[in-house]
């Protein structure tokens, strides 16, 4: 242009270029023949599959993505020009130009009958592949007994950045070579996962965790566990390892304290379940709730909220409270009663472990494996799930209000012990305000507790006890206790 005096002015421009997503070389645009699948038709089918409710997103907010990506969808280029991957099914005839599409190979053109065929050397994108996994991986596209009993799906589990890539490419092929049947039922997009300064976790920038090394630490229960309490609902989140150590902590807890039950069941025979006191009522009562919360919970996907549970159930009700309270009637010389707590820690602890299972497979497991029970099974994995619905008749409001009410005194008193520097040794005396005397009888009732639990010597109770000189002040549902 120079050359020819045409120039006009030379000027600098600042635009984008494309760069290579993985080597970042500057792109240079080819214009080249792809195949293309035509996308609308299938579209359609799939969207309807979730407008009315055959396929369910959680939480239901990615299904407005999901209409966003399928109302709008284009054409999609399936050929890639690389080494690996399913072929695309197209035969060319060079004698006289005839193109075929077959899932048999063509050896002989159809039109002329020549035999110089040559297949399509492109591959189909991973995408397209990855589609078919619904069904693929069943032996599709033979009948197998495989694709007749597991599909569809009930359960697909994934990250939302492959949401219109694999998910919604799934239901819209599962649809069209399955007559019609959806792929899944349920959709659980999961909350991603960043590290602690809030980076995404990628191999090549290496600001992600080695699981191996942290299983190496935590163990896997641990690790497993640990990231699930750091799931809150929806929200992302940012990795914690400080939830992996609480993890492994809670993993000894538990195994500590049931080698605790375990030491202390001699005389042990299996038998009924029968609550003898409102410590016992108490414990079943909290178990019961918990196998609903923790039902209620999976079912919609909330495993942050279900691993809470389980931990505040075994760490604080059953280890900390419940083996406590235990502990009198463990080691009295009563057979009759020490069976019928045996029988109440047993049971416990064998229903709370199938409830933590699936999160904590191993410990729980290994425990299990050790509890004198009658199964038909000799492991957990194959140990029926908790019936919440019979374990609802163990609900007791009066224990939980009765033991609620302990904990707290115990739990007040002992702070002021801490707080004073008391010696173990030294009793504590307690001045009670009461609402009137069943609140006395029950100070009666939990004496022994209390006085073992939190070292009380003694209790005076009146509706008008006022509060002695120098005295300390627990407040307990219903009472002051001075
Ligand atoms: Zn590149
Ligand atoms: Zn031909």
């Amino acid at each position: 242009i120079e050359a020819a005096g045409l120039l006009v002015e030379t000027d600098d421009h600042v635009h984008s270029v494309g760069h290579c997503y993985r080597c970042h070389t500057v792109i240079e645009p080819w214009l080249s023949d792809q195949w293309f699948v035509d996308m609308k038709p299938l579209a359609e089918p799939a969207i309807k599959a979730v407008e009315d409710g055959r396929v369910v997103f959680h939480p239901r907010r990615w299904e407005n993505v999901y209409y966003h990506w399928m109302h709008n969808i284009r054409d999609w280029c399936i050929s890639r020009q690389l080494w690996w991957g399913h072929r695309i099914p197209v035969f060319y005839c060079d004698a006289c130009g005839e193109m075929t599409a077959s899932e048999v190979d063509v050896t002989v053109c159809p039109s002329c009958g020549a035999a110089q065929i040559r297949q399509d050397e492109d591959v189909l994108d991973t995408w397209f592949s990855s589609q078919l996994w619904p069904f693929a991986t069943l032996g599709w596209p033979e009948q197998t007994p495989e694709v007749a009993y597991y599909y569809p799906t009930s359960v697909l589990s994934t990250a939302r950045d492959i949401l219109f890539l694999w998910v919604a490419r799934m239901v819209m092929s599962g649809m069209y070579f399955m007559d019609g049947e959806i792929p899944f039922k349920d959709v659980i997009i999961h909350p991603t996962v960043f590290n602690a300064e809030g980076k995404r976790m990628s191999k090549s920038l290496g600001t992600g965790v080695d699981p191996l090394d942290l299983m190496e630490h935590y163990g896997a229960d641990g690790m497993r566990f640990g990231l699930m309490l750091q799931v809150t609902g929806v929200q992302d989140l940012r990795f914690s390892e400080e939830k992996l150590v609480s993890s492994r902590n809670f993993a000894n807890k538990i195994w500590n304290a049931s080698r605790f039950v375990l030491m202390n069941l001699d005389g042990y025979e299996p038998g009924e379940v029968e609550p003898a006191t409102v410590a016992d009522r108490w414990i079943l009562s909290r178990l019961a709730d918990l196998s609903a919360r923790v039902d209620e919970g999976l079912d919609c996907y909330e495993f942050g909220e279900v691993s809470r549970r389980l931990y505040d159930f075994f760490w604080s009700e059953y280890c900390d409270w419940y083996i406590e309270l235990a502990k009198g009637r463990l080691q009295s010389g009563d057979a009759q009663q020490r069976l019928a707590v045996q029988r109440v820690l047993v049971f416990v602890l064998d229903q709370a472990l199938r409830l933590l299972h699936p999160m904590m497979p191993f410990v729980t497991e290994e425990i299990w494996r050790r509890l004198p029970l009658d199964q038909p099974t000799s492991t957990l994995m194959a140990a029926a799930w908790p019936d919440s619905s019979a374990l609802s008749a163990f609900a007791d409001e009066g224990a939980e209000r009765s033991v609620t009410r302990l904990i707290e005194i115990v739990t007040g008193v002992r702070g002021v012990r801490a707080r004073y520097q008391l010696p173990p040794k030294q009793l504590v005396d307690l001045h009670v305000k009461t609402a009137g005397d069943s609140e006395t009888n029950w100070l009666e009732t939990e004496f022994a507790q209390m006085s073992r639990l939190a070292g009380v010597g003694s209790f005076s109770a009146a509706t008008d006890m006022a509060k002695p000189q120098h005295a300390a002040t627990v407040i307990a549902s219903g009472m002051e206790v001075y």
